[in-house]
């Protein structure tokens, strides 16, 4: 066959999360929107804060047009990656420079690049915290190197120290780190990233290599009641930062984000230099122009993190009086629920039944779960409730 048998595979396999959203498109034309509870996908719900709306306006009424939609340099408009580096140092203390931010299309793309600067053969793996998020697997193998997947501790979804520590071997090249975590919710704790990057340090010198600590940003900044999020390039000096403006800004459709390099890296400018030809090799060429500009003027704007918060607790206190189990999310727009009996697909479809959408997480890693993303209307969650507890009463609960 004359074309590319796993890119085929890739694209005619649709992801269960799209195949759940589009199956929640034509149930919701039968029986009406209202009536489908649909919390498959983690598309932001609140709206991006109006100065960002108002910014574009402003951006397109007096910019000229010819420069504002032109390309701008590949790893970033100067300005803009200046203004970056001023609030990370600002919030975080790390000293970055502009010349270690490169701006991208997203954390998917930063993610993407980073394993294409740091992997040089298909003998390297790199290590993902189950549950993890699905595309991890793609972006590692597109990059040639092999994914290795690490059992959190049973009740805490935290990272499991000790099997972090025997997963790791010659071949570790990266390690993935997503806190707040798609898909359970669950912020690691500083106590779990100091045993994490102990044991990085360990291993690094043990083999003779550096281990890289990829840090996968998009939930930081949604978190609820002031739990904070430890900033890995102040624990790990061997760390890439993937930062997204998709949910911090409800902005997952603009396309833009950026890599972080730790300026206490080893040789961070050309592991830089190296970022800025894989985002070219991967034919990025820049990220979208309207919306670099937009992140200078908008850096210290927030989303309204409480109405996650809100939903949050209501489904959390609602689902477990009914009986299920779950880790008490701290951030993203996820609760991780256990599944009312072994298979997570026998449950989806139970629950499918109730016209409750939620994803089965088998792929994610940890079996026996499902995924539920409340970024959606307080009023969404209020409705499905009953049906929730209609579920469990199914089950005996
Ligand atoms: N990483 C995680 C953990 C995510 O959940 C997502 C999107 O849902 C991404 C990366 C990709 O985000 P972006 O829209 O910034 O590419």
């Amino acid at each position: 066959m004359g074309y590319n048998q796993k890119m085929y595979g890739l694209g005619s396999k649709r992801s269960i999360i799209r195949e759940i959203f589009e199956y929640s498109k034509s149930r919701a034309a039968e029986i009406g929107a209202e009536n489908v509870y649909d919390f498959s996908l983690g598309n932001p719900s609140v709206p991006a804060p109006a100065d960002v709306n108002d910014t574009i306006r402003e951006l397109l009424d007096t910019e000229n047009s010819v420069l504002l939609h032109g390309y701008t340099s590949a790893q970033g408009d100067a300005n803009v990656r200046k203004v970056i580096a001023d609030n990370i140092n600002e919030r975080f203390g790390v000293g970055i420079s502009p010349n270690l931010i490169y701006m991208t299309c997203g954390a998917a793309a930063s993610l993407s690049i980073c394993l294409k600067a740091l992997v040089e053969s298909g003998d390297d793996e790199c290590i993902v915290f189950a549950p993890f998020f699905t595309e991890y697997r793609v972006f590692i193998e597109n990059a040639g190197a092999k994914i290795v997947i690490s059992t959190p501790a049973e009740k805490t979804l935290q990272i499991d120290l000790a099997d972090f520590e025997s997963r790791i071997n010659e071949n570790t090249k990266a390690v993935i780190v997503n806190s707040p975590n798609n898909p359970s919710g669950v912020v690691y704790t500083e106590e779990t990233i100091k045993g994490l990057c102990e044991i990085l340090r360990k291993k690094s010198h043990e083999y003779g290599k550096d281990i890289y600590l990829i840090a996968d940003e998009p939930y930081r900044e949604l978190v609820y009641s002031g739990v904070e999020v430890p900033y890995l390039m102040n624990y790990y000096d061997n760390t890439l930062v993937c930062y997204s403006y998709s949910k911090s800004l409800s902005l997952p459709g603009e396309r833009i984000g950026y890599i972080a390099v730790c300026p206490k890296m080893n040789d961070c400018e050309n592991i830089y230099l190296a970022v800025c030809g894989a985002g070219r090799s991967l034919g990025y060429v820049c990220a979208p122009s309207i919306f670099q500009h937009v992140i200078a003027r908008c850096i210290n704007a927030k989303v309204n993190v409480e109405a996650y918060k809100e939903n949050r607790d209501l489904l959390y206190d609602n689902l477990t009086a009914y009986g299920y189990e779950c880790v008490k999310p701290d951030g993203a727009f996820y609760l991780f629920v256990k599944a009312l009996e072994e298979d997570a697909y026998k449950f989806y479809e139970r629950a499918k039944a109730h016209e409750i959408l939620v994803v089965p997480c088998d792929d994610f890693g940890v079996k026996g779960y499902v995924r539920v993303a409340y970024c959606t209307d307080k009023s969404k969650v209020l409705g499905a409730l009953p049906a929730f507890e209609a579920l469990a009463k199914e089950y005996n609960k």
